[in-house]
């Protein structure tokens, strides 16, 4: 028993098994879900395969989420093997290590577009090819992971920040479009956690230790809190809730000073 028993999830996003939507994967799994990934060109591969063997779950295929042929391809496999999907998770997010330290100014209109593309536009992009198998299945529920870089200018986040700003835009427009459909649309904003994408933020240590002092909870987020929220907000308990951005930061966003 569990609260995604008898659901099919496509988590995308897991590079190695510090990645947040590992998290989710083991949560999904742990709470009954059958689960496929995928996984971005054939370096991460390696690591993806024997993580999705620990959890019964099978590998749709590569994807990158700038190339709409592998989108296509990763929805049609999903066709064949469920006919319908339940949850999509995206944990997905992409900056040039060059634009996550010093001045956002800087940042190039070329890096600008690429980080916006991979980090938000995706999201549209799944969401819509999920919107069939949702529909077949009654309904279904997407969730994103966020940041408070989103609303708050963090020293170094920069055009992360802005990519999350409007991460979660399109996820308030994407839960309007799909709610007639009984789609949910969510944003979970995690706190700062140690993961390959983190470990290209400048001072990023400083963004943790901030958290551990000043958080009400006074420790870090632990990674498998931002999955247990993310299966939560996927989860039929979750059946009221969308178009939101609920953080799963141990209290730090709400702290004045
Ligand atoms: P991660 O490096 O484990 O995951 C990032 C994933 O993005 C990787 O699997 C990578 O393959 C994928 N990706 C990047 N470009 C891609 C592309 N073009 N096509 C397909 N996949 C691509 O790091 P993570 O911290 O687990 O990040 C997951 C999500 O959580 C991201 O959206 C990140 O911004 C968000 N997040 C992370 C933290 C944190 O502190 N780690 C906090 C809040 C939100």
């Amino acid at each position: 028993m569990g609260i995604a028993k008898g659901k099919r999830a496509l988590i995308v996003g897991v590079a190695n098994d510090k990645s947040l939507a590992w998290q989710i994967a083991q949560e999904l799994h742990s709470q009954g879900a059958e689960i496929a990934l995928t996984y971005q060109g054939e370096a991460l591969e390696k690591r993806v395969r024997p993580l999705a063997a620990q959890i019964e779950a099978d590998v749709v295929g590569e994807l990158d989420v700038t190339n709409d042929s592998q989108i296509e391809a990763v929805f049609a496999n999903l066709k064949q093997k469920w006919g319908g999907l339940d949850m999509l998770a995206h944990a997905v997010a992409f900056a040039e290590r060059e634009d996550l330290r010093d001045r956002f100014l800087n940042v190039s209109r070329v890096n600008f577009s690429r980080s916006l593309e991979i980090s938000a536009y995706s999201l549209v992009a799944l969401a819509r090819a999920a919107e069939p198998l949702m529909e077949v299945r009654g309904g279904g529920s997407v969730v994103a992971l966020s940041y408070i870089g989103a609303v708050r200018a963090v020293p170094n986040y920069n055009v992360m920040g802005v990519a999350k700003a409007a991460l979660e835009a399109c996820v308030r427009y994407l839960a309007i479009d799909l709610g007639p459909k009984n789609i949910r649309v969510n944003a979970i904003s995690a706190g700062p956690a140690r993961t390959l994408s983190s470990s290209a933020i400048s001072g990023f240590h400083t963004m943790v230790h901030e958290v551990e002092q000043r958080s009400p909870l006074r420790r870090g987020m632990k990674t498998e809190e931002a999955g247990k929220m993310a299966a939560a907000i996927l989860s039929d308990l979750a059946s009221g809730v969308t178009g939101q951005t609920i953080y799963a930061d141990v209290g730090y966003s709400i702290v004045g000073f």
